[in-house]
């Protein structure tokens, strides 16, 4: 059984075409099918249909959907996420624009999120022959694929028991308040090898705190945060690194207020990797390892 990836995001948008402007001129994404009220985008380097999807109408998150690697994963899931306690229904091929029969359950953190196995395939930019390194048409910041999203809960704990006893993930870093009688304050999790592919951070119900795109080296963060400034982008804070992941980073904000990341870096993870443990009293420096405080809006603002 294997969840190989965060497939898409999908996220409500208050202004379309202020949406399309941001994450089509700006973050250089490529639209590929456009409904009443729904936009539907993929990054460069992604080959599957799309990996970001609008819909007009308020802000925050409407889904996440994860691509498993077998489609006899999707049954084993039904099965481990009901003895688990969480139910689960069947969603089928055309509910989503371009993806095929999967399930969809409500996590306890009351987020909705998605399995398929099946979705139409476009290819990357550069193709799978002789490729070039990059498409020389890029738009803005160019961002190759989605990575990851952060999202909080009021219960850490069940989020990392549900991902890691039902679909086998592992824990790269996690934040405890106190060593002695720890309580779970933040978990970044992984399914492939990369160090994170869903964190989760305690908060309330249901709400994005960002999802993230992945740049190339530490220039492209740079050349992504001048893209900002040309382009009139809310910054929320970056380019700075973080301590958790040792990724390098720019928060930022799209037009509707839904927080995005140019997220690049990080280090390879097995499955044996040793879990990091910060606590609290240095969670500024695990944030935001060079500023080492966290600011007011990074812990207030969710979508
Ligand atoms: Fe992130």
């Amino acid at each position: 059984m294997s969840i190989m990836r965060l497939g898409y995001v999908h996220v409500r948008v208050t202004d379309m075409e202020a949406a399309r402007r941001h994450y089509s001129d700006t973050m250089g994404q490529k639209v590929v099918a456009e409904e009443p009220g729904k936009l539907y985008l993929k990054c460069w380097d992604e080959y599957d249909h799309h990996s970001v999807v609008l819909e007009e109408g308020g802000v925050g998150l409407v889904k996440l959907g994860y691509k498993v690697s077998r489609a006899e994963d999707l049954e084993q899931y039904e099965k481990a996420l009901s003895a688990f306690g969480v139910t689960v229904e069947r969603m089928s091929k055309g509910e989503n624009l371009a993806v095929g029969d999967g399930i969809r359950f409500t996590s306890p953190s009351e987020h909705t999120f998605e399995l398929y196995h099946e979705i139409e395939y476009l290819g990357t930019e550069t193709g799978i022959l002789n490729p070039e390194s990059w498409p020389r048409d890029l738009r803005g910041v160019g961002a190759p694929r989605v990575d990851h999203a952060l999202i909080t809960a009021e219960d850490v704990e069940t989020m990392e028991r549900l991902f890691t006893e039902v679909f086998d993930w592992n824990v790269s870093e996690r934040v405890i308040d106190n060593p002695a009688d720890p309580m779970l304050i933040g978990t970044w999790m992984y399914c492939g090898m990369k160090v994170h592919d869903l964190a989760v951070i305690k908060g309330p119900q249901g709400k994005l705190h960002h999802f993230a795109y992945a740049l190339e080296d530490w220039n492209a963060i740079l050349k992504a945060g001048d893209l900002f400034a040309m382009d009139d982008v809310s910054v929320d804070i970056g380019p700075t690194r973080h301590g958790i992941t040792r990724g390098t980073t720019i928060y930022f904000f799209d037009p509707s207020g839904n927080r995005n990341e140019v997220f690049a870096g990080g280090y390879p993870v097995y499955k044996d990797f040793p879990t990091i443990t910060w606590t609290t009293d240095q969670l500024g420096k695990g944030i935001f390892y060079i500023q080492r405080e966290l600011n007011d809006r990074f812990t207030t603002v969710l979508t």
